[in-house]
């Protein structure tokens, strides 16, 4: 685990054993915040040992930005934290999350100790604020990497915790395509000062803009791509030929984890679009 500190009260911790996966401490004189709580046990172990034992802090609450394993496995780490997410994360965690970790269980000694902790505080609709000690923290919605992402806007300090919404390459083969380019645009408009990524580095201001339109500039791309391989009707693995780089993306970052995600987004948006076709009214004499 990497520590990093973005401000005199926020660390940044990243994963060096899974995908460069991120959580976020925000130290306030009425607690700890924690954002995510990264995935593997002993790396959630030491954020929590770093905060408890050499700060002398304790979490009092725990915000699972999303329902995805990586990111919220160590919660049960703190059984004295309120713990808070989306509406829809929470329903994920008791059915997905629960039957995924069983099988990570069987999979890995690691997880003996782990268990599964629904939140117990969630937001459905619009924006929550939640203020801790002089922090301002607005919990907002930003679909799209999955439909239950929640991203949290630290107000005074101007930093966005984007959770998966930003990381390296975009991903939306759990969530909606559509909906990711406007949580994308959301993120741009909103100016923030620093954004702690889901996966990766942080990102300033500065390069903010760039990042995000090469996402969106690459999600185009590979939807391109995409329909004209349908309509030339070639064979779903050809989409193997689509190569990362010619949709301007490196297949450098997160040790190379992003050439899975290009893939995997590649099949998703090709199911998506030949579903999409088949549904169309008027083709096989449907009408409807
Ligand atoms: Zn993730």
């Amino acid at each position: 685990m990497i520590r990093e500190r973005i401000a005199d009260d926020i660390y940044v911790f990243t994963s060096r054993r899974y995908a460069h996966v991120t959580c976020g401490a925000i130290l306030t004189k009425e607690g700890v915040v924690l954002i995510d709580t990264l995935f593997y046990p002993d790396e959630a172990r030491d954020v929590r040992d770093f905060i408890e034992n050499k700060l002398g802090q304790q979490v009092r609450y725990v915000i699972n930005t999303h329902y995805h394993a990586d990111h919220i496995s160590g919660t049960w780490l703190y059984p004295h934290a309120t713990v808070i997410s989306h509406a829809r994360c929470r329903e994920l965690i008791d059915t997905v999350g629960r039957k995924g970790l069983k099988l990570t269980k069987k999979q890995s000694k690691e997880f003996a100790n782990a268990s599964i902790v629904l939140p117990t505080l969630v937001v459905r609709e619009g924006e929550l604020d939640i203020t801790v000690g002089k922090k301002t923290l607005r919990l907002l919605h930003l679909p799209g990497h999955s439909e239950d992402l929640i991203g949290i806007h630290l107000l005074e300090d101007n930093v966005l915790f984007a959770s998966d919404t930003m990381m390296p390459l975009p991903t939306f083969f759990d969530g909606d395509f559509d909906l990711l380019q406007a949580s994308l645009r959301k993120v741009n408009e909103m100016m923030p000062d620093t954004v702690v990524q889901g996966h990766g580095e942080v990102i300033l201001r500065g390069e903010l803009n760039h990042a995000i339109g090469n996402h969106i500039d690459y999600m185009n791309k590979i939807k391109d791509e995409v329909e004209l391989l349908i309509e030339e009707g070639l064979p779903r693995d050809s989409l193997d030929q689509i190569s990362i780089e010619s949709c301007g993306k490196s297949r450098i970052p997160l040790n190379g984890f992003v050439v899975d995600l290009h893939v995997a987004n590649l099949y998703c948006l090709y199911d998506q679009l030949v579903d999409a076709e088949a549904a169309r009214p008027g083709l096989n004499g449907h009408q409807s």
